[in-house]
């Protein structure tokens, strides 16, 4: 996700995007994206420096840890971006050090890229253990089955067999 820059003026621009990441803009994780990344805020231009603040929103679809049907989570969150301009000639002994919120900038880039904050800031905001609700049966360790359609009788003759143990305990006494 990039934004040009060659061509705007100094001062503040709003920031409208969307873009439907490809399905490897965050590997290793176990979800995909259900709309495009939305990208809404402000660049502040300047002689040299760019301020980028923007709010980030994106639809992701997972399976619940409990029951595996399809979960849709909404991540968002915000991105703040210095970007100091810089010509190739940076003084010997001068260290220009990019940070969390810093990103050096050549006067020549044409374009800053989004993509690295975005796919970090959605990395972060990952549902560890994603769920359709609270309340989720889950499955039933033993036939499979979702319990939060339908109830099976295994838990069932669990519950029936502890009682026959419990009974036969108080017989012996
Ligand atoms: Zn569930
Ligand atoms: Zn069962």
């Amino acid at each position: 996700m990039q934004i040009a820059i060659e061509h705007l003026a100094e001062g503040l621009h709003p920031i409208h995007l969307e873009d439907m990441p490809a399905a490897d803009f965050i590997p290793d994780v176990d979800g995909r994206f259900a709309s495009p990344v939305k990208v809404e805020g402000t660049l502040t231009v300047s002689e040299n420096s760019l301020v980028l603040q923007a709010d980030i929103a994106v639809a992701m679809t997972f399976s619940c840890s409990r029951c595996l049907e399809e979960v849709e989570e909404h991540i968002s969150g915000e991105i703040a971006t210095y970007y100091e301009k810089t010509d190739r000639a940076i003084p010997e002994g001068e260290e220009l050090t990019e940070s969390d919120d810093v990103e050096i900038l050549d006067y020549s880039a044409k374009s800053i890229d989004l993509s690295r904050r975005i796919a970090e800031l959605v990395n972060l905001n990952i549902p560890m253990k994603p769920l359709c609700s609270e309340a989720c049966e889950g499955l039933c360790p033993e036939c499979g089955r979702n319990l939060n359609k339908s109830v099976c009788g295994c838990g069932t003759r669990q519950m029936d067999h502890r009682w026959h143990t419990l009974k036969s305990l108080l017989k012996e006494e």
